[in-house]
């Protein structure tokens, strides 16, 4: 197995932080991942699967990180008025997305501006405009913490805001969209997302999006603003001038920095306003929630 030791993971997430990782692996096929669950469980280790890394910061990680980026490929169909795309997990979101603007689909192009892979994006259930990649999911291939490949349609899943059954049943291997071409030319629209995006968030800094989810009725970066914390720095980790939810690196930043800027901020929206700010940034760590011990495989 090409399984590396010793992996500095700051230069696979977009906020470009990172600890070190014992063990990296890029499985290309079912078999390699299979392999890989099976060192994991022989090893004792932690894994974390890893996407584009849009969503994670990571500091040390004494574990096994599996990145789905060598995990490949796209198929389309047609069925009557609807286009069907089976996405493997490491396909860059991307791809999906530029298909859906090319097709003139629904939905799908609200997901445009930002960096995910297909498999990242279904376990965040990843949305944007008042859309969910759920919304348009008919079907997903997972292998399971043992092991095991299997397929499950949408019904037998249960989705909510960023929130989905993955990876706590297993590793999204591949997903299927059933997505209907729309009625009304869709350009226009998307070129309006897209700017939006440009004019408000730090598209073009090193990010990883919203570092914490919206409580209900609430908008975390209208809380976070008025605490004061848009601008706020701690070293080289700040929350961007232009979206006071969005953490930046502006060169150095450190995954203590981090941590600390993390802690200060739900600190201070909680005295203000007594409402408890929830992570929407996975933060990977040595026993940290997110790394997990293979049980059965
Ligand atoms: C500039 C910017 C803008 C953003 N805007 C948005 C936005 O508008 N809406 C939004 O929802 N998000 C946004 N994000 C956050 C991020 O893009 C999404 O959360 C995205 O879905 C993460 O995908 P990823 O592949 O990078 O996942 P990663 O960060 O690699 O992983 C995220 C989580 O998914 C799990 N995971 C990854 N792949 C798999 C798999 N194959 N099977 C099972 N579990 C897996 C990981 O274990 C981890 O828990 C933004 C990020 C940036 C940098």
């Amino acid at each position: 197995m090409r399984s590396i030791k010793d992996v500095n993971l700051s230069s696979l997430t977009t906020i470009r932080i990172g600890g070190i990782a014992k063990y990296f692996f890029e499985p290309r096929n079912v078999q390699e991942l299979k392999h890989a669950l099976h060192f994991a469980k022989d090893n004792n280790l932690e894994v974390f699967f890893l996407g584009r890394g849009a969503n994670t910061i990571f500091g040390d990680f004494d574990g096994f990180v599996i990145s789905t980026r060598r995990i490949r490929g796209l198929r389309v169909s047609r069925k009557g008025n609807n286009f069907l795309i089976e996405a493997m997990a490491g396909e860059p979101l991307s791809e999906i997305v530029n298909l859906a603007i090319k097709e003139n689909l629904e939905d799908l192009y609200k997901l445009a501006g930002f960096p995910a892979t297909v498999g990242g994006a279904v376990a965040m259930n990843a949305g944007a405009f008042g859309y969910e990649i759920s919304r348009h999911l008919s079907e997903v291939t997972l292998v399971s913490w043992d092991g095991e490949i299997y397929k499950l349609s949408k019904s037998e899943m249960k989705f909510s805001y960023r929130s989905s059954p993955f990876p706590e049943i297993g590793m999204v291997f591949s997903a299927v969209f059933e997505v209907p071409v729309a009625s009304r030319n869709i350009r226009e629209e998307h070129r309006r997302i897209l700017n939006t995006r440009k004019e408000k968030q730090p598209i073009n800094m090193p990010t990883c999006g919203s570092t914490f989810k919206n409580p209900s009725g609430n908008y975390a970066g209208r809380l976070l603003e008025r605490v004061g914390m848009k601008g706020y720095r701690v070293g080289d980790v700040a929350f961007s001038d232009l979206h006071a939810n969005f953490l930046v690196n502006l060169g150095n930043g450190t995954f203590s920095q981090v941590l600390k800027i993390i802690e200060g901020a739900k600190r201070r929206v909680f005295e203000e306003f007594g409402i408890v700010l929830e992570e929407e940034v996975r933060i990977v760590e040595s026993g940290s929630a997110y790394g997990r011990k293979v049980c059965g495989a």
